[in-house]
């Protein structure tokens, strides 16, 4: 299923070859799969249409980069409103008050609350050394607060004790009180939740806000929820000022479209992910990872973005505008052309990034062979003198002893680079400056 965006995509891509622009028409087919995709990872509806909305509007009218096709800037485009939307770059736990910060957890039974606690607590206590206290509201199950009692003596920090027939406020304030006299850093409070939604539940932990003025009030939502997830985050959402979003049992087969859900309806940042069930099984949240995962399709996305992120566009355009103008193809642009593939992340790195069908045709070569074959070749016109590298014809037995001398090669060496080098001018010639692409597609055949 995972892969099932790219294989659409990257058909619907070939189709569309040679056009210069996104236009209305080209980009219909295109925002049509990414829906599709959008909500087979169970984005909410009407989030996949404000999101369709927005990609659409950035898109028209968008410049393709001569050595990408409209398709390919596309799914560049979906991939970065992707991205933004769950939020850019990492957003940590904040503590920056005076202590103790009190984080309090939300969501409902099963999210996740009472592990994450844990988690959270071993995450403070080793990456960021605080002291860390936890402390159970949820006085409705009985395991509940053992459970908490048992993962954070796992998680190396101290639990509060509280008992099934105490109010959660009065927990709540002894253990406020608490970790002020033992000078606590951080005091993370668990609390009840229900199977769904229901007032009294929101007027306690409303309550429990109110009270303990935490610097961050987490909603933790499991991913697998999937449409569900907007309901849950709007009525929490209602309820709370949330500072951040935990997404849990990410490391399930769900695409994690709830991601997108809750972040668009609670408009707090996601900063962690929850991956496995273990205690150590907590990540800070990557959104441009996660969008990758959500459309199935990190493989275009990363060679979209070698592709333009590497690619030297002045540098392709002198040649293309010096082919053109006759003049011919000499080592020094052969040289320009292995340092640009070289930006690209080298053959190993590009080759990594098509979708398995493109390589599957290529076979499979053998690229730390290549990538050394690309230095030497490099180690070699080093070895020349400006004016060998304008007139390659002037490389009689001679110069290529020398040159081989001053590169640590052999002649044959030497001689392989020449004849491609005279393969690949060639090939420009029949060209006509079409740039490296052009020329990768070539030699992919
Ligand atoms: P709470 O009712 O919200 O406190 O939820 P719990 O912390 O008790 O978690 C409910 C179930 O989900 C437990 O079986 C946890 O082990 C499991 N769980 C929580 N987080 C994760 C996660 O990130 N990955 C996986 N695989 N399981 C998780």
């Amino acid at each position: 299923m995972a892969s099932a965006l790219t294989d659409r995509l990257s058909r619907l891509v070939k189709t569309m070859r040679g056009q210069a622009r996104i236009t209305e028409s080209n980009v219909q087919d295109m925002l049509r799969e990414v829906r599709m995709a959008l909500l087979e990872a169970d984005v909410a509806l009407p989030v996949v249409r404000d999101f369709i909305a927005r990609v659409k509007d950035k898109a028209l009218g968008q410049e393709v980069v001569a050595s990408l096709t409209p398709g390919q800037v596309l799914v560049s485009i979906v991939q970065k409103e992707l991205a933004a939307t769950m939020g850019e770059g990492v957003s940590d736990i904040n503590l920056a008050v005076q202590p103790p910060a009190v984080i309090l957890m939300a969501g409902l039974q099963g999210a996740g609350k009472t592990t994450t606690t844990a988690k959270l607590a071993k995450y403070l206590i080793e990456k960021r050394k605080k002291k860390v206290l936890t402390v159970s509201g949820d006085v409705y199950r009985p395991a509940a607060i053992e459970q908490l009692k048992t993962v954070t003596k796992q998680a190396g920090a101290e639990w509060f004790p509280s008992t099934p027939d105490q109010k959660p406020h009065d927990i709540a304030a002894a253990a406020i009180d608490y970790a002020r006299k033992h000078y606590f850093d951080v005091l993370l409070v668990d609390t009840a939740g229900r199977l769904a939604i229901d007032e009294l539940l929101m007027a306690e932990i409303k309550d429990l806000h109110a009270l303990l003025h935490p610097v961050e009030t987490l909603f933790v939502v499991d991913a697998m929820q999937g449409q569900d997830a907007i309901n849950t985050a709007k009525a929490f959402k209602e309820a709370l000022p949330l500072t951040g979003v935990v997404l849990t049992k990410l490391d399930g087969d769900s695409r994690g479209g709830a991601a997108l859900s809750v972040r668009q309806v609670t408009g707090a940042p996601i900063k962690f992910a929850g991956v496995s069930e273990k205690i150590d099984g907590l990540e800070v949240f990557d959104a441009d990872r996660h969008a990758g995962r959500v459309l199935g399709m990190g493989d275009i996305v990363a060679l979209v973005e070698g592709v333009t992120k590497g690619l030297d566009v002045e540098a392709a355009q002198k040649l293309a505008e010096k082919m053109r103008s006759g003049t011919d193809f000499d080592l020094n642009d052969f040289l320009a052309q292995l340092s640009q593939m070289k930006k690209m992340g080298g053959l190993a790195g590009l080759m990594d990034n098509l979708p398995a069908e493109m390589t599957a045709k290529a076979g499979k070569p053998d690229m730390d062979k290549a990538e050394r074959d690309m230095r030497r070749m490099e180690g070699i016109i080093n070895s020349m003198t400006p004016l060998e590298r304008r007139k390659p014809d002037l490389l009689k037995a001679k110069r290529k002893f020398r040159i081989a001398k001053g590169a640590g090669v052999q002649v044959q060496d030497v001689n392989r680079l020449l004849n491609q080098y005279e393969q690949m001018r060639d090939m420009m010639k029949k060209m006509k400056g079409g740039g490296l692409m052009k020329m990768m597609k070539q030699m992919g055949g």
